[in-house]
């Protein structure tokens, strides 16, 4: 976990035009519409997301929408990060899978808030330019992997929490089996246009399945995805 490390960096000044855009971001975005684990403001308000996107985008980065990058993929919304990301409620001991790094954002705010992450990317492109970007910000408890992540990562389960965020069009069996005793996992299910976001919590008495709210991501490529093409380019 490196909960300190941001905060002193350059970006994170008083006065600073991104400071204050992502003061605003977790005030009006985050604060103003439920998201109350104060971990996970922290986080959205030290990591500068415009470091995720196009240097031509620049403070639009804050705004309140999904965004394109490359791949025909997209960033997530701000308010969509911190919601899937309060969902899995990581106190700073877990060890994490994430399915589809993207832009790496959302890989940027588990890393600050768990021990360690694990990310699997479909598009070899989009990896690299994630690694650069965290490890330009220190951000170093993280392994990647080009691959198709609608199977999980067996070889590093079991995890404590899976955030899935590509839109399957079923729950991914061996995801939910990839699930530590007391894991959470997080994902959107449903059809291309339009998802149900599903929590499930593998408790002492079993899975336990919470369907949450009505979302639209990317699809999830892969076996037990859309199943179109084969990872890498
Ligand atoms: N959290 C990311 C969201 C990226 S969009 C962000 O905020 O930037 C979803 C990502 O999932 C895309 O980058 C897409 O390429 C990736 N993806 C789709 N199917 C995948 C699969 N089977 N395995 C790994 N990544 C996948």
């Amino acid at each position: 976990m490196i909960p300190d490390r941001l905060p002193d960096d350059p970006q994170n000044l008083p006065g600073d035009p991104s400071t204050t855009q992502r003061r605003r971001m977790v005030a009006d975005q985050l604060s103003a519409r439920g998201i109350r684990a104060a971990r996970v403001l922290a986080a959205l308000e030290r990591i500068p997301r415009e470091q995720f996107l196009p240097p031509s985008v620049g403070l639009r980065a804050y705004e309140d929408r999904a965004q394109p990058i490359d791949c025909q993929q997209t960033i997530s919304q701000p308010y969509m990060v911190a919601r899937m990301t309060e969902l899995l409620e990581l106190s700073g001991t877990e060890r994490v899978l994430e399915v589809g790094t993207g832009s790496g954002y959302q890989t940027a705010v588990l890393a600050t808030l768990c021990a360690h992450v694990y990310t699997v990317e479909w598009y070899l492109k989009l990896l690299h330019q994630a690694v650069f970007r965290l490890e330009q910000l220190g951000l170093l408890n993280v392994t990647y992997r080009c691959g198709d992540g609608s199977l999980g990562w067996p070889q590093q389960a079991p995890y404590d929490a899976i955030l899935c965020t590509a839109g399957a069009p079923a729950l991914p069996d061996a995801l939910v089996n990839q699930l530590g005793p007391g894991g959470r996992l997080v994902a959107p299910i449903g059809p291309a246009y339009e998802q149900e976001l599903i929590r499930v919590r593998h408790t002492a008495n079993g899975l336990v399945r919470d369907t949450l709210f009505h979302c639209r991501f990317v699809k999830l490529r892969g076996a037990a995805g859309w199943q179109d093409g084969s990872p890498g380019s």
